[in-house]
């Protein structure tokens, strides 16, 4: 079969590789310790279920508005608003078939063929692989543990050449839990503000955030940054609705209008009765946010100390998100090897930092139970002794 150059350049998402391995291996009754995808264990809370299941009765079956339905753009420009001291209207808003597909659409309508996008490593796993699907340029800027894993504002303004059209932010960031300071992020600002950059801030781990850390929208820090800024959020995480495929994004009337073109010929609009779900999980109750989120600050406590008294691992402490990016090149293994060998031998499944752009570390996802938090630990901890 003869493919398109453009599918020939990129390679499968290992996040969804790896976790469907995990999930085959436990469905053919193996005791599978899984680390590997960032998905909430929760079920979806009842009142947001109970809402969609209102919709379904009530016949929010046909087809709806490509950008998504009035009152749930309105809801999440109600949430910027108020939530995040972002101005945005209905208009600003273009509802998507989760967070990767707001990004995806982001990057086809953006980006010409050469266009250059700047991507801090580690990142996650498909911003390169949509660059390239969109013909653009993946320029990856590294970063180290020694900086918590964060773009200085010096390297964001020696990566920029005439070609850059965007740069991505994504904080708490996923694979490695880092959260930007509002300093940290005021100082990107100024970066993006003096070279006139677009910049798209990821914040789908807005809310899911430890001890005193807090979140600052690199949108909110002045006018000028505002108009620069695009939003990408959506309601896996926060809510545990991995499946039910919500995201949104937010920016400027002309770049939503795009993206609805984009839509219009591509998925149509997201899941009619579905969409009724999202309005309660932004209108309604937010306690059970709040539950899911120490019970992820319960587990980081366990999994961190456990990594960092394995002798010949480490990892720096996580200030959001639901992953802890651990340093094994005390064992000599490739990330790849380390994380095959271990699902081989020991049943725990982990994802390798190169998918991140970060050999010689894993991704750990600790959105799982404590129980299997402590097997797994247990599983680790013996097959990296006999790796030393
Ligand atoms: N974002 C999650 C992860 O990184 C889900 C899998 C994916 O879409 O890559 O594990």
């Amino acid at each position: 079969m003869r493919l398109s150059d453009r599918v020939n350049r990129v390679t499968p998402s290992m996040t969804l590789a790896i976790s469907a391995k995990a999930k085959a291996m436990q469905a053919d009754g193996l005791d599978v310790c899984s680390f590997s995808a960032g998905e909430p264990d929760f079920d979806t809370p009842d009142h947001i279920k109970a809402a969609a299941k209102q919709a379904l009765d009530q016949g929010k079956t046909r087809y709806g508005p490509a950008a998504g339905e009035p009152a749930l753009r309105a809801a999440i420009a109600h949430k910027l608003r108020t939530e995040n001291q972002l101005n945005y209207g209905p208009e600003n808003i273009i509802v998507t078939n989760g967070g990767k597909h707001s990004l995806y659409d982001l990057m086809m309508v953006l980006l010409n063929a050469g266009d250059e996008v700047i991507i801090p490593a580690p990142y996650w796993v498909s911003y390169p692989e949509m660059v390239k699907l969109a013909d653009g340029v993946p320029v990856i800027v590294e970063t180290t543990a020694a900086t918590g894993y964060k773009i200085t504002p010096d390297q964001l303004a020696q990566a920029i050449t005439p070609r850059t059209r965007l740069f991505v932010l994504n904080s708490p960031s996923n694979p490695t839990g880092m959260v930007y300071s509002p300093e940290e992020i005021r100082a990107l600002a100024q970066v993006v503000e003096a070279h006139d950059l677009l910049v798209v801030s990821d914040e789908i781990y807005e809310k899911i955030l430890y001890g005193p850390t807090t979140h600052l929208s690199i949108g909110a820090v002045s006018e000028a940054s505002f108009e620069r800024t695009v939003i990408s959020s959506g309601f896996a995480k926060a809510f545990a609705m991995t499946g039910w495929r919500i995201g949104y994004l937010a920016g400027p009337v002309a770049l939503i209008k795009a993206m609805n073109t984009l839509q219009s010929h591509s998925t149509s609009n997201v899941c009619t009765f579905a969409q009724y779900g999202a309005i309660a999980a932004l209108e309604g109750p937010q306690d059970c946010v709040e539950t899911m989120r120490q019970a992820f600050e319960q587990r980081r406590r366990v999994i961190v100390d456990r990594i960092n008294a394995m002798p010949g691992l480490a990892c720096v402490e996580p200030e959001g998100a639901f992953y802890v990016f651990a340093n094994i090149s005390a064992t000599g293994l490739s990330s790849l090897d380390f994380c095959n060998t271990l699902l081989e031998e020991k049943h725990v499944a982990t994802i390798p930092g190169v998918a991140f752009g970060a050999e010689g570390n894993i991704r750990v996802s600790y959105a799982t139970d404590l129980d299997t938090i402590e097997r797994g630990m247990d599983r680790l901890e013996a097959f990296v002794k006999t790796r030393l």
